[in-house]
């Protein structure tokens, strides 16, 4: 569908640009087609069409950076209840930081480039004895947790973070590793408002390009796989670990993350996902089953419009924000419940949109297994949770 509001800074009819090196050589390795902004759930009464704008992952073939090729939209980046996973990942990071003695002895400043998203780690970094930048200035140790992806122009914003760092501080950079997001077939990491897509030697070499060199590289089982960065301007002492370093860049490339035809298996997994759920749902509908979606996350907002699964194969989605309650999910016109539709209509299948919730979703509603209702979860291909023995 053509946008009537041409956008300079891309469209389908135009080479992206890097948002690094500027290049405008590379290749689209994941195209999701026209997806509605994840986070908006419209109105239950509210006929649509909702807005629907290029969703597409490019890697540069110059610097390798894996990114957004379009830009249309400004989401607003929901600010969630933060999932223990994370605040476990938090602390865990903090305390490796410490123990790789990144912190200055003695205490000093702290800026945070957090995400969006929340999830701060200034309690913690306070704890280890840094103190929160107040007037401006560059600070000893700068931590950006999931932040820079979040940056249009990348070049821009990790100048940023750079030029707050102390000459001698210390610059640490977490992200989701797309070698762990190309092993997971994990094509649902793309969304729009998330531009770049690092891995351990892309990201090395960008910061080299601005004068930092990598000192440590921290590997964490969080989505798979999320590694920390820690760099300080070149040539400046300090704790270093290029073992971690070398050991993590070897193992990125070794997954294939800047060869497009590698990165472009997440295609083959987008429709696999979108496949089989579909398939998965009409052989339900067809055998008379009765079945009712949990979790209106926005992960689950391009799975059903890339499957295009509306009320006749997913009558509705039960979640637990009465925020959403009354809505449906944008795209496709999936009524939005309370968790208690799950009970009142003891459907034979609950299908799960947000994997790392089944055990907890099992305790919390015993009564739909002890109907005889199963869990069935998707991500990133459909699987039928055994029953549970009690
Ligand atoms: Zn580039």
């Amino acid at each position: 569908m053509a946008s009537p509001h041409p956008d300079p800074r891309g469209s389908r009819d135009t080479a992206p640009t890097c948002r690094w090196c500027r290049s405008t050589q590379g290749d689209v390795v994941l195209d999701l087609g026209d997806q509605p902004p994840a986070d908006l759930f419209p109105a239950g009464d509210d006929p649509g069409p909702d807005p629907v704008h290029p969703l597409r992952m490019w890697l540069c073939a110059s610097c390798g950076l894996a990114q957004l090729a379009e830009d249309p939209t400004t989401p607003d980046e929901p600010r969630g209840a933060e999932p223990q996973a994370l605040v476990d990942q938090a602390r865990d990071a903090v305390a490796r930081v410490e123990a790789a003695g990144l912190v200055p002895a003695g205490g000093g400043t702290v800026t945070e480039f957090g995400s969006p998203h929340g999830g701060s780690w200034l309690d913690l970094l306070a704890g280890a004895g840094l103190a929160e930048v107040t007037d401006g200035r560059p600070a000893d140790v700068v931590v950006d947790c999931f932040g820079l992806m979040h940056e249009a122009d990348q070049r821009e914003g990790l100048a940023a973070r750079a030029a707050a760092t102390a000459p001698d501080g210390v610059l640490v950079l977490q992200f989701h590793t797309l070698a762990a997001i190309v092993a997971d077939g994990g094509w649902n990491a793309l969304r729009h408002g998330h531009f770049a897509y690092y891995s351990t030697p892309v990201l090395t070499a960008m910061l080299a390009e601005i004068g930092f060199e990598v000192t440590h590289a921290l590997l964490f089982d969080l989505y798979g796989g999320t590694v920390l960065l820690a760099a300080r301007r070149t040539g400046v002492p300090g704790p270093r670990d290029e073992v971690s370093v070398q050991t993590q860049i070897e193992r990125e490339e070794g997954v294939g993350v800047r060869d497009a035809g590698v990165v472009a298996a997440l295609g083959a997994a987008a429709d696999a996902s979108a496949g089989t759920l579909r398939e998965h749902l009409a052989e339900r509908r067809d055998a008379g089953r009765s079945v009712i979606g949990y979790a209106a996350a926005s992960r689950a907002v391009p799975l059903l419009n890339r499957a295009s699964v509306g009320p006749d194969l997913l009558p509705a989605i039960a979640d637990g924000s009465p925020g959403k309650w009354g809505r449906r999910v944008p795209g496709v016109a999936v009524p939005i419940v309370g968790p208690e539709e799950v009970t009142r209509r003891a459907p034979d299948e609950v299908v799960l949109f947000v994997t790392d919730l089944l055990e907890e979703m099992r305790t919390r509603l015993p009564e739909v297994e002890a109907a005889g209702g199963r869990w069935v979860v998707v991500d990133p291909t459909v699987r039928v949770a055994p029953p549970r023995r009690t």
